[in-house]
């Protein structure tokens, strides 16, 4: 049964790990609140000299952190890399959630910004950053106000060893995409670059640049705090649940928590379910409620949002939307995504389900210069996956 825990019972900020659902009543607002609840022990170890960057990027290694934003890399692979490349470097706070179904970055941002900016100041330190940039999403104002505030107090407390900066995002899906998110800081249209070369080693500026998401970084001063191992030991992953279940909101819960369960600590009941879209608009729908919710499985992740559908909703107008938000938010760069998607929105209206033609889109689709167009039809494809087996 999910409950809502009054802010002081939560100590370690969002590091429950029972499954509860995270409704704080008010946010994490000043300095003095966020050490009273365990905070800053890791900023406070690195002014004392006890910690290097290398055990830093050791911990994280132990830890096994992989990348929050939905594609799971390793995160002490990508900090070592920025680490090894010539200065000026620079830290990016990837804060423009925008994949529909998710809201963990603007939870953190708005009710723990103190954490979100420990973990940001001590990848920048670690990396030898000459600035740290929090690229956040225009219509987040709350947390804008927030970080700037939060911001103001670390500097003031001399605990920022690297200056921070917030920078407003221009407010489209595809400003997310890390290398289009460099074009858009760097005064241009956000439109991805190719890959490689990776932004570790050719990013803001041409620099060195480490750009990880919100949840990630905030993950590390839990890491050192609990120790590696013991944080190995929850995984904790912070998912969010909405649609036709009874407590929708956000919940921490270990990696490899069957998707049935996970649903039913929400007030889910996955049988009366038709399907659960996995991951968000780049994502999937399942009817698997066995699925382990790790990375690396047979269903994508993503960033980690559940959208449950109960009966009476009709699964292929929902396609219908999302199928338009990717006609409406490929940017155009390529060939294939604009062209594909546009396919896509013909093919769904008429709910096409001839095998040969939806493997024409998808190999088009696929073609796709980055992971909005690559990704673009797994909704579609996994929509006639469900209708098969169901
Ligand atoms: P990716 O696999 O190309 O890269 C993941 C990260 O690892 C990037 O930072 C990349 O620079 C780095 N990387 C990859 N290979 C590397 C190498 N060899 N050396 C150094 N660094 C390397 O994925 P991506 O295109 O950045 O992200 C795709 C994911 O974004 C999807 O899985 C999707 O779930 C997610 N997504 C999230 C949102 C959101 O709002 N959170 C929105 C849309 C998509
Ligand atoms: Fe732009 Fe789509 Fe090509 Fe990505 S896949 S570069 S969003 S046109």
């Amino acid at each position: 049964e999910g409950r809502l825990v009054p802010f002081a019972e939560f100590r370690l900020p969002f590091a429950l790990g029972h499954g509860e659902r995270l409704l704080p009543p008010e946010p994490v607002e000043s300095l003095a609140q966020y050490r009273s609840l365990g905070g800053l022990k890791a900023l406070e170890a690195l002014q004392k000299g006890h910690l290097a960057p290398e055990a830093l990027f050791q911990a994280v290694e132990e830890a096994g952190l992989l990348g929050r934003g939905g594609a799971a890399f390793p995160t002490h692979i990508k900090m070592r890399a920025v680490a090894r490349g010539e200065p000026p470097r620079y830290l990016v706070v990837n804060a423009d959630e925008s994949e529909p179904g998710n809201f963990k970055d603007r939870f953190l941002l708005e009710h723990h910004p103190f954490l979100v900016l420990e973990g940001a100041l001590l990848a920048a330190w670690a990396i030898g950053a000459e600035r740290a940039y929090l690229y956040v999403r225009e219509e987040f104002e709350a947390a804008i106000r927030g970080l700037e505030k939060a911001i103001g107090e670390l500097e003031e407390a001399g605990l920022a060893p690297v200056p921070l900066e917030v920078f407003r995002s221009g407010g489209l899906y595809i400003c997310g995409e890390e290398t289009a998110l460099l074009e858009s800081m760097e005064g241009r249209r956000a439109e991805p670059r190719l890959k490689p070369p990776f932004p570790v080693e050719r990013g803001l500026w041409g620099r060195p640049t480490l750009v990880q998401n919100v949840e990630t970084l905030a993950n590390l001063p839990l890491i050192l705090r609990e120790g590696p191992a013991a944080w190995r030991a929850r995984e904790p992953k912070l998912f969010s649940v909405s649609g036709d279940v009874e407590r929708p909101g956000l919940y921490e819960l270990p990696l490899g928590t069957p998707l049935g369960e996970a649903l039913r600590r929400a007030g889910g009941e996955p049988e009366a379910l038709q399907a659960v879209l996995l991951g968000g608009a780049a994502g999937v729908f399942t009817r698997d409620w066995a699925f382990p919710l790790r990375y690396r499985e047979k269903l994508p992740l993503g960033a980690g949002a559940l959208v449950a559908f109960g009966e009476g909703v009709d699964l292929w107008e929902v396609l219908l939307g999302l199928a338009h938000f990717f006609q409406e938010e490929s940017c155009g760069k390529c060939f294939p995504c604009p062209l594909g998607t546009a396919v896509q929105v013909e093919m769904v209206k008429r709910r096409e389900r001839n095998p040969s033609l939806v493997a024409d889109l998808v190999a088009t689709l696929k073609g796709s210069l980055c992971g909005l167009g690559q990704s673009a039809f797994w909704a579609y494809q996994s929509l006639l996956e469900v209708e098969g087996a169901a």
